[in-house]
């Protein structure tokens, strides 16, 4: 059990707006934090090179070296800094009295002024809603810590910037002035900052109903503990908003639970029958007119991709992604042989100008291009035809050809009460193609396989982890397009 708290930070303070019972548990049961598990370090990562640019950004500055807890000695050197006329200064520290603490990321002199700017630096391209109440907390520490300050300045990435040579931070940035909405919002900071600093100072856990809350705009640290009574598949993955209201009002949690007379809409329907009653859901018809699309030879097709928040490589932008796996399952005929392709960039430049040439080499001219969720296999097409005009018509055609194998499965022309109100080809195939399964697998999603080969691209994997990772990368693409081979056959069987 803490001592009394008497002061919290923009990240307690945007965790207790989201929810208070979140802030308390971070203060009195550092049991139940999460571990930094490769995702959330990820983050961490972006943030500080991010950070670190922003800082190239603002040249010749000031550092604040005190560690997070030394507020107070952080808070003195900034004074110095201030009075050893630096014109930047990074990692500002202020307090107010009533115990808003803030850590800004630039302070800026404005010209030869006692008044100064807040910068407030983030890995985003957009500023976000919690991002206001995040500089209205810091511009209200500095102005009742007693600085005069002018501008509140977001400063994110831009996803217009192109690289060309080594990263330009000039260009790299955006800065937005959000002074008017957070002189909007400061008046009420000291009600809420009070109202969070007194939950947290109470012994007793304070109650909070779970819900959207925890998962926006950030998911909970806590959804393991306030959550661990909720099952698997609960009215939470069916119904939102009034229904799911009205459900909670009378303690309804259990989908077995969901009285027959509840209003329901028809795919709400299926999901509560489906798995009230063992029950599994066929639209011949519609599976039928389904089948009847594609067109023979088929090519089932699978991307993995990265997403680098500072780009890699020349003509990328912030969080572009970028394709460097593919797995391409080819059939001839409805019945027939099964080939598989596949390609794995290996190097650590630019993987693209490799696979779009292997790509509309294996790809054929014509039969239907198989993948599961169209959009995004098109969106990474129409990006690698404008980075390579010479392949543009090549790409658009295999567009044209691609039919989306999702449909059947988010359409509930088949549904299966495992699937679990979901069609994500993880919830999909175990209910469908239970011999052909993901676990067991060192990579088992997309986003641990773009971090693992991030790992290879950065430098921070050895060669034999290099050779490994590729193998994995391998095993888990050619496993997803397998798994559209089987559910095509699934439906097939059907009908
Ligand atoms: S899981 Fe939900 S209810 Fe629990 S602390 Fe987090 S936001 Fe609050």
């Amino acid at each position: 059990m803490p001592g009394r708290i008497k002061r919290i930070s923009k990240s307690q303070y945007i965790k207790g707006l989201q929810c208070p019972k979140a802030l308390w548990l971070f203060w009195h049961r550092k049991d139940l934090r999460p571990e930094v598990d490769e995702r959330k370090q990820h983050v961490f990562d972006v943030g500080n090179e991010v950070g670190r640019l922003a800082t190239e950004f603002f040249d010749g500055g000031v550092e604040i070296t005190e560690a997070y807890n030394q507020i107070d000695k952080a808070i003195d050197s900034t004074q110095k800094a201030v009075k050893g006329g630096a014109k930047y200064i990074y990692e500002a520290t202020a307090c107010s009295d009533d115990g808003a603490y803030s850590r800004i990321d630039i302070f800026e002199k404005v010209h030869e002024s006692d008044v100064w700017n807040l910068i407030e630096v983030k890995s985003s391209t957009s500023v976000k809603d919690y991002h206001l109440d995040d500089i209205t907390l810091q511009r209200y520490a500095f102005i009742h810590a007693g600085y005069h300050i002018h501008k509140s300045i977001l400063m994110h990435l831009d996803r217009t910037y192109v690289r060309s040579g080594p990263i330009y931070v000039k260009a790299l940035f955006k800065l937005e002035d959000c002074t008017e909405i957070a002189e909007m919002k400061i008046g009420k900071v000291q009600a809420h900052l009070n109202q969070l600093i007194t939950t947290i100072n109470e012994s007793r856990e304070p109650s909070a109903e779970i819900g959207s809350r925890c998962k926006t705009p950030f998911e909970c640290d806590y959804i393991n503990y306030c959550w661990q009574n909720i099952p698997e598949y609960s009215v939470y993955n069916i119904f939102f908003g009034k229904k799911l209201n009205a459900l909670h009002e009378k303690n309804i949690i259990d989908v077995l639970d969901v009285p027959d007379t509840f209003e329901t809409t028809d795919r709400q329907f299926i999901e509560v029958d489906a798995y009230k009653n063992k029950k599994i859901y066929k639209d011949i018809k519609e599976i039928k007119s389904f089948l009847n699309t594609l067109i023979y030879p088929l090519y089932f097709l699978d991307y993995e991709t990265i997403s680098p928040a500072i780009p890699l490589f020349d003509n990328t932008s912030p969080y572009q992604t970028i394709p460097f796996q593919f797995s391409l399952h080819i059939q001839e005929k409805k019945g027939g042989e099964m080939k598989h392709v596949e390609f794995l960039h290996t190097g650590d430049d630019d993987p693209r100008s490799y696979l779009t040439k292997a790509l509309v080499e294996n790809c054929g001219t014509k039969g239907s291009v198989v993948v599961y969720n169209q959009p995004f296999e098109e969106e990474v097409n129409r990006g690698l035809g404008y980075a390579f005009p010479e392949y543009k018509k090549k790409l658009e055609s295999i567009n044209e050809r691609m039919v989306d194998l999702l449909i059947p499965f988010s359409k509930r022309y088949l549904y299966h009460p495992e699937m679990k109100g979901s069609a994500s080809l993880k919830n999909v195939l175990p209910a469908l193609v239970p011999d052909l399964a993901y676990d067991g697998l060192a990579i088992d999603d997309g986003m641990t396989a773009s971090l693992q080969y991030l790992k290879c691209m950065q430098g921070t994997a050895s060669n034999p982890e290099k050779e490994t990772i590729f193998k994995h990368l391998k095993e888990y693409c050619a496993l997803d397009t397998l798994a559209e081979v089987r559910l095509l056959e699934v439906l097939h069987k059907a009908i």
